[in-house]
């Protein structure tokens, strides 16, 4: 704005500074016209004499020869003409005529006698300067006459270039210029003015401002005010309020910036106002569209992070006032990072559009869906009468999004956990509102997926919990605080150690050893699962090699893989890079996999399956009948073992469903020629039963706990009878 007002200022200078200095040193040329040779000396002597000159003096008695001098561009120029209307070849208006016409530019002084006085004033009207009585004249009478009319005349030339000069600029700037008078005439449009307008300077003169500047406020669109009068009655300069519109005169609107200021005479009376405009359609526009950018995630163009706070603290405001609940949905798509690194960003941009649409059309209009990045939602719903309306929309999402999504060639199944906030109940502004909906969403992983689940205040325990524990996670390798421990499995039928399965702890400073179970969840959600696997992985490989080193029973070793390092690509590889590294014999090496994990892509990890096994290495499914239990896939999976579940071990002597279940799986892996392993064996009597039913391995308390590595070692140091798998 300042900057307007400062071009604004410099114009109104420029239009009203019309005068410059003339260098005065230099004799100005004065054609003197007369017949009469004794006024002529007269005339002549008295400009020689006077002080106002220095004037050289050219005389010519005839009209024909003054015009003809007048004409000759070689000589001098003539700086004014001197007279006499009664010539020798011309007499009265017809001289004035023709020396006027000759040379319209040179001032012109009439000298007359006393009697011809009435010619001499009709020779002003035509455009002579002044006239002087010539029996009257005096050195400085003549001079001064003389003086002045010079003066004059060059003040008009330097006014007339000033103005020249002021027009030619005002019509080549960018910016749109109109001047009123104090009444509110326009005075003056400048050609952008007339092209913005739509008003031709001709017509726009002289009419009122507000015909031919039409503007309006589109935040107050019935009353715009008039920034000139503004301008002349505050008598300081005024800009236009922010988003004003100028109405073209055949209608069309542009957006424009402005500023008025008032125009004041030379005793500081406000004399008009001149108003500065510009078009800002285009910059206008752009701002718009980089507030909807900043607004809007780039993807979906659903409102992002920043416009959902601002609609939920909105939203909140309103039902505070109304006494009303809002629910706010923190949706999160399960597995989303596989569709990303099996299918490529390009399809998983596409199902997160596919996804986006559903989620939108699940919801009512006055709702919002934003993204907040990645694969994670957040809706507000901004009226809810009940929690249970909350639920009822988090159930539609989950079977609107649970439908098939055709992307490009692929037809995409996913489902996605929810969390859900409730206001007021767990959070009266917008910040905690969505953490607490998303710490909801994390239980709601936790419990398998594909669910809702409302927020809960000893959610957020577990949440701190769960954060120390990311954050914790981020360094352990590097701080080397994890440590394998080794649990041995039995022969159920000699007692022998048949394998051992590394189970790793996390030894967290200050927090003790911390457990798989909590850790290992967090660390496959975080990707930190892959290198702690390759760390297991090294770690078991050349334990036991150590093992077989020292000549200890030779035993496998069986570590537990999680899905996610199974479907890393470089898992196999890694797998073939350790065993060189370590120099075991991949005959020792056991992999521990569960069911959900071999069925979340069965055919690549079919072949991740082939790969291990064509080196040598021993495939165990782990808590067997926990999931699918598919005999079709079991056939499929080239695999060497049963684990059964330690759930089932536990009811086995206590309830009938679960002997039934662990008799049935141990049949099953006899019949299928595997090897079936009870996990969790902590009693004599379930030793016993499952000793009758011919089970072949187990593993549990009962037997051993897992043990340290050098505990472990003197363990089969002392079991002389330990036999080796083949
Ligand atoms: P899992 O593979 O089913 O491992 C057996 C779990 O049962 C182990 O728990 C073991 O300590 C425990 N256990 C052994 N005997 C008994 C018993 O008689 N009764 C009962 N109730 N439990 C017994 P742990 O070490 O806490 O490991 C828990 C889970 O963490 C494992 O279940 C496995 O899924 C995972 N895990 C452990 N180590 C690793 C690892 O290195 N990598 C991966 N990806 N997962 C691991
Ligand atoms: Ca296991
Ligand atoms: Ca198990």
């Amino acid at each position: 704005m300042c900057a307007i007002r400062q071009t604004i200022d410099e114009k109104v200078v420029l239009i009203a500074w019309g005068l410059v200095r003339r260098d005065d040193a230099m004799p100005q040329t004065i054609l003197l016209l007369q017949d009469n040779a004794s006024k002529a000396a007269i005339a002549r002597e008295l400009l020689a004499a006077s002080s106002d000159g220095p004037f050289a003096v050219e005389w010519i008695r005839s009209c024909a020869a003054g015009v003809s001098r007048l004409k000759d561009r070689t000589k001098n120029g003539i700086a004014a003409i001197l007279l006499d209307l009664f010539l020798p070849d011309a007499q009265e208006l017809e001289t004035f005529d023709r020396i006027f016409q000759a040379s319209p530019d040179i001032p012109i002084l009439v000298l007359s006698r006393l009697e011809h006085e009435e010619v001499a004033k009709q020779a002003v009207q035509r455009g002579a300067q002044d006239y002087l009585i010539d029996d009257r004249l005096d050195s400085s009478f003549l001079s001064k006459a003389l003086r002045n009319m010079l003066e004059r005349a060059a003040n008009a030339e330097a006014l007339f270039i000033e103005k020249e000069r002021a027009q030619v600029t005002l019509n080549s700037i960018g910016d749109a210029v109109i001047s009123t008078d104090v009444a509110g005439s326009v005075t003056y449009l400048n050609h952008v003015a007339e092209v913005m307008t739509g008003w031709p300077s001709a017509e726009a003169l002289g009419r009122p401002f507000s015909d031919v500047f039409r503007i309006i406020d589109s935040a107050n669109p019935e009353h715009a005010v008039n920034p000139m009068t503004m301008a002349m009655q505050q008598n300081k300069t005024v800009g236009l309020t922010a988003g004003c519109s100028l109405i073209r005169r055949d209608g069309f609107k542009s957006a424009i910036e402005d500023s008025a200021a008032p125009i004041h005479d030379r005793r500081g009376q406000v004399t008009g106002a001149v108003i500065v405009f510009h078009d800002v359609t285009e910059a206008r526009a752009m701002s718009q569209r980089m507030s909807y950018l900043a607004n809007h995630d780039y993807l979906t163009d659903l409102p992002n992070r920043l416009l959902l706070n601002d609609r939920l603290s909105q939203a909140m405001a309103s039902a505070r006032r109304h006494q009303h609940q809002l629910a706010v949905l923190f949706v999160d798509v399960d597995r989303f990072k596989h569709v990303n690194d099996s299918l490529g960003h390009v399809i998983g941009d596409q199902l997160l559009l596919s996804i986006a649409g559903r989620l939108v059309a699940s919801v009512r209009g006055s709702d919002t869906v934003s993204r907040q990045g990645g694969d994670e939602f957040v809706i507000l719903l901004s009226t809810i009468a009940q929690a249970e309306d909350a639920a009822l929309s988090a159930n539609k999402i989950l079977i609107a999004l649970g439908m098939p999504h055709q992307v490009k060639e692929h037809v995409l199944q996913i489902t996605v956990s929810m969390g859900i906030g409730i206001y007021p109940d767990d959070g009266i502004d917008a910040e905690t509102l969505v953490k607490n909906a998303d710490i909801a969403m994390l239980h709601a992983k936790d419990n398998g997926r594909s669910n809702y689940q409302f927020f809960k205040p000893d959610m957020n325990e577990h949440a701190l919990e769960r954060q120390s524990l990311e954050s914790g996670l981020r360094h352990a390798l590097d701080r080397r605080e994890f440590v394998l421990y080794y649990q041995p499995k039995m022969n159920l039928e000699t007692e022998a150690i048949t394998g051992a399965e590394a189970l790793i702890r996390w030894r967290q400073p200050g927090q003790g050893i911390v457990l798989p179970e909590k850790f290992i969840p967090i660390a496959e959600q975080c990707g930190y699962i892959v290198p702690i696997g390759r760390w297991v992985l090294r770690e078991a490989c050349r334990q036991a090699q150590r093992w077989l080193d020292a000549d200890l029973a030779p035993i496998p070793v069986a570590i537990n893989i999680s899905a996610v390092e199974l479907r890393s690509k470089d898992f196999v590889p890694g797998v073939r890079a350790v065993l060189q590294e370590t120099g075991l014999d991949a005959q020792y090496l056991e992999f521990e996999l569960t069911e959900t994990a071999l069925m979340q892509d069965p055919t690549s990890t079919i072949a991740v399956l082939r790969a291990l096994k064509d080196m040598g290495a021993q495939l165990t499914l782990d808590d067997f009948g926990t999931g699918y239990s598919s005999l079709s896939y079991l056939k499929r999976f080239p695999i060497d073992a049963l684990k059964i579940d330690k759930s089932f071990v536990r009811g086995l002597c206590t309830d009938a469903g679960d002997a039934n279940i662990v008799s049935a799986v141990i049949n099953m892996g006899k019949s299928f020629r595997l090897r079936v392993i009870a996990e969790g064996v902590e009693t004599r009597e379930q030793f016993l039963a499952l000793q009758a039913q011919h089970c072949t391995e187990g593993q549990g308390y009962y037997f051993q706990e897992p043990l340290a590595a050098t505990e472990f070692a003197k363990l089969l140091g002392s079991d002389l009878s330990a036999t080796v798998v083949a």
